[in-house]
């Protein structure tokens, strides 16, 4: 497969910014698989739908009518005729999203949809399982990395500059406990894809990790 380049790696680590900016650089579609397991996350919430309730989920995510607007950059996701993008990324939606997309169901859909989402274009697919598991066949794979302190101070950060109050004590627990729940799971754990380029950020800017993205894409395979 040669129409998407997966990008994968922990919270904080930058990958979702990268991605964007890889997929503006090189004309690209940017999806944020993320974002989708929040709308999940989001819908079952506010439907009141038990999160271990894996044939409900089920149901509940064949249901959602889910799309993402490319015209805006970031892309806002819909679901229905509401915008959700801002909805989606309160501290309890990085909780809940962690813990519905455990569920085997929602893996299912959301994979199913994931496939779709990329026929016919070209894409840059960003989230945990990218490489791994929804675009196993990809040639180009990366996976972003930064040590546990800055990505929880740039979590911090970013939710300063949102106007919430937290401390960095409580960030940076959630971040790891999200971490570890992402990486234990027995479905889709978060881990690099073993052709997979792992480019460390911690010391990086966004731009050097772009740029050291597209040293190391196959463009011929694209
Ligand atoms: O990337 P983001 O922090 O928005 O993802 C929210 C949650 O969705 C993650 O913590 C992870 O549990 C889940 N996720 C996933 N597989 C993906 C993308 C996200 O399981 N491909």
């Amino acid at each position: 497969m040669n129409n998407v380049i997966t990008i994968d790696g922990p919270s904080g680590s930058g990958k979702s910014t990268i991605s964007r900016l890889l997929a503006e650089k090189i004309g690209f579609l940017y999806l944020d698989t993320g974002a989708m397991y929040r709308a999940v996350a989001l819908a079952a919430s506010r439907k009141g739908v038990d999160l271990t309730d894996g044939k409900r989920l089920g149901e509940l995510c064949r249901s959602l009518d889910l799309h993402f607007d490319i015209d805006e950059s970031p892309a806002r996701l819909f679901l229905g005729k509401e915008d959700i993008s801002e909805a989606i990324r309160s501290p309890d939606m990085d909780m809940l999203s962690s813990k519905v997309s455990a569920v085997p169901e929602v893996r299912e859909a959301m994979t199913g949809l994931q496939r779709k989402m990329a026929e016919g274009v070209k894409l840059v697919a960003e989230g945990r399982d990218m490489g791994t598991v929804v675009f196993s066949d990809a040639k180009n794979k990366f996976f972003i990395t930064a040590s546990a302190e800055i990505r929880s101070k740039r979590r911090y950060d970013e939710r300063m500059s949102r106007g919430e109050s937290v401390s960095l004590e409580g960030v940076t627990a959630k971040l790891c406990k999200r971490d570890h729940q992402d990486q234990t799971r027995s479905l889709a754990p978060l881990k690099p894809a073993q052709d997979a380029k792992v480019i460390d950020s911690t010391r990086l800017t966004l731009d050097e990790v772009v740029n050291k993205i597209l040293d190391h894409l196959n463009l011929e395979s694209v």
